[in-house]
């Protein structure tokens, strides 16, 4: 057993001597069977959630309608969930309420694929009653039980499994694959928000080629926002090197230009994306038009987009062009080095400054001062230092003057 299960420890041995089952459950275990980092440990119990608060001084009851009370354990929150069942499905989702149950058994049979319906005791046995061990040794994903049956539960499983393809590179079972490619058409049922955080995940996972080229061949794309008419492009998707992005606004952007996509915003508000993250993929798509339309950064474009921007819209660029990535944001930050300035909050003068060395009102004029110092401090003509500043706009002016 690893670190993170071992800090956990106290909190299943607690709950066993106050006569309750406990358990590691769900993704932890996995990813510890496949020697992968592990985030959040969970554990599932017998005891019901109000066992749960009675027995821990630090808990939080974060999700009682779904029997999880987060534990804090030497300052680790845990989430602890009652063993449960899901109840009666409807509308292919999954239901509000669920029914809390005593058998781990239960429990571990309504959770979606036999790899995350894996239990790990406190002395590092495995509960594993449907072969999940055997499919992590394969690399299959399969779901418990009659895929058709799970699948047409809760339609967001689908998604799921590409996801996990995405994420660790196993393949669908046939008869799990079979299964997507005939009820795909259930994702209609699914709230956007919930396809877009497996979407997200799947974009971001090293194998993210492999399953675009599923979403394609499931059909499970038709039933994405905006992707029904994409088939092609999707299709080339599953050629490239996702994982050298490495933000999400990056990977949107990237998907939104080999998509070809036109009403880029609107595209991305079907996707209910916050308002911050759609500013970031416009601003990194209008860095990539500057760059397209002109084969290369000038200081006054690089100072215009700014650094972030700049080194995103060059990692989407590198990866559609098929150049490599690395070189070409080493060359780009060497040439964001050698900016005199890269913000407006490097300037050695501020507003205020300059309102008080002419000693008049503020307004636009303030603004245009500025920017007149940005682009001459960027094209070398003056330095950033503040008096040479003071004096060069001195001499600017009786210069102007005159003329
Ligand atoms: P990760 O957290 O790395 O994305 P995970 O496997 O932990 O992967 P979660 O969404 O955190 O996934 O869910 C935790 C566990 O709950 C899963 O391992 C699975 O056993 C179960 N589970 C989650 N979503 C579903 C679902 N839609 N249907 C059935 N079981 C599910
Ligand atoms: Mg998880």
């Amino acid at each position: 057993m690893n670190e993170p299960f071992r800090r956990a420890l106290g909190v299943i041995r607690t709950l066993k001597q106050h006569g309750y089952e406990a358990y590691f459950v769900g993704g932890s275990v996995r990813d510890y069977l496949l020697n992968r980092p592990i985030d959040d440990v969970d554990i599932a119990t017998s005891a019901l959630p109000d066992e749960v608060m009675a027995i821990f001084p630090k808990t939080i009851p974060v999700g009682l309608k779904h029997g999880t009370v987060v534990v804090l354990h030497d300052g680790v929150p845990y989430e602890v969930t009652t063993f449960r069942t899901e109840g009666t499905y409807e509308n292919y989702r999954r239901p509000e309420s669920v029914t809390f149950v005593r058998s781990l058994y239960q429990d571990l049979e309504r959770r979606d694929f036999t790899m995350n319906a894996i239990a790990m005791d406190d002395m590092g046995q495995f509960i594993d009653p449907f072969d999940g061990q055997m499919a992590i040794e394969k690399r299959i994903i399969r779901t418990v039980g009659a895929a058709e049956d799970r699948f047409s539960e809760d339609a967001l499983r689908m998604m799921r499994a590409i996801r996990f393809v995405s994420q660790l590179g196993f393949q669908l079972e046939e008869e799990t694959k079979q299964a997507i490619i005939e009820q795909a058409s259930l994702l209609t049922h699914i709230s956007v928000e919930r396809k877009t955080v497996e979407f997200e995940k799947l974009m971001a996972g090293p194998f993210a080629a492999s399953a675009f080229s599923l979403l394609v061949e499931t059909n499970v794309f038709l039933y994405l926002p905006g992707l029904a008419e994409k088939r092609e492009w999707l299709q080339q998707l599953s050629t490239y090197e996702w994982p050298v992005l490495t933000s999400a606004a990056e990977r949107w952007s990237f998907l939104v230009y080999v998509l070809n996509i036109e009403h880029v915003a609107s595209f991305l508000r079907q996707w209910k994306l916050s308002n911050r993250l759609i500013k970031d993929v416009q601003a990194i798509l209008h860095a990539l038009s500057i760059v397209r339309s002109f084969a290369d950064w000038t200081k006054e474009r690089l100072y215009e987009v700014g650094a972030a921007v700049a080194l995103s819209a060059e990692a989407v660029r590198s990866l559609v062009n098929g150049e490599n990535g690395e070189e070409n944001g080493q060359a780009l930050r060497a040439k964001l080095a050698s900016l005199p300035i890269q913000t407006r909050q490097d300037l050695a003068v501020t507003g205020k400054e300059i309102i008080d060395w002419y000693g008049r009102k503020g307004g636009p004029w303030v603004e245009e001062t500025l920017q007149k110092l940005e682009q001459s401090v960027l094209a070398g003509i003056v330095e950033n230092e503040k008096e040479r500043m003071k004096a060069w706009l001195k001499w600017n002016q009786t210069h102007e003057k005159n003329c």
